[in-house]
């Protein structure tokens, strides 16, 4: 059996005032702990089928996450795109345009909703040696984006879950 850099990290659930913090900006990117953590999120984002993690969700609450969208039964129409760490993200700019879609997260079991994000997002964010990028990101990346920048700011996807309005009956037949 091979070894990989990884391992599997325990993901914490809503409830865990962790969970509710601001998270810290990474300052020493060359930190073996924090190399570490970058390895171990990615392996428990594949261990899980996450198209994302973020660092607060293994209870360091550290401005770091892992968007890696692949298609997969909840999410069949996503990109495939490699594990990819960003680190002190922030959007920059963003569409007006702003799309409803379906989200869940490791952190809430159990639960999906619709929730409204930006469809395009300029993002400018740190690779795991510390060089700065800046990249503009469209529909279900921005929306993993947005959604694991929530959780550097404390933010859940159920905070911001649409109201129903007239279209609850959509959600008659839903699995959750
Ligand atoms: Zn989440």
């Amino acid at each position: 059996m091979t070894k990989d850099k990884g391992q599997t990290l325990k993901v914490i659930q809503i409830g865990n005032s962790i969970l509710r913090q601001t998270a810290q900006p990474v300052e020493n990117f060359a930190a073996a702990s924090l190399q570490q953590l970058i390895d171990d999120l990615i392996d428990t984002a594949i261990a899980s089928h996450g198209v994302g993690i973020a660092a607060p969700q293994v209870a360091q609450s550290y401005r770091l996450f892992i968007v890696s969208s692949h298609p997969n039964p909840r999410y069949p129409d996503a990109p495939l795109m490699p594990p990819t760490p960003m680190l002190n993200p922030e959007i920059l700019s963003h569409s007006q345009t702003i799309v409803e879609g379906s989200e869940g997260c490791l952190s809430v079991p159990g639960k999906r909703g619709l929730v409204p994000r930006y469809q395009e997002i300029e993002v400018a964010y740190r690779d795991r040696d510390g060089n700065l990028h800046r990249q503009v990101f469209t529909d279900f990346i921005a929306r993993i984006i947005q959604h694991e920048l929530d959780h550097l700011n404390g933010i859940l996807f159920c905070d911001r879950v649409a109201p129903l309005g007239d279209r609850a009956v959509e959600f008659k037949d839903s699995q959750n």
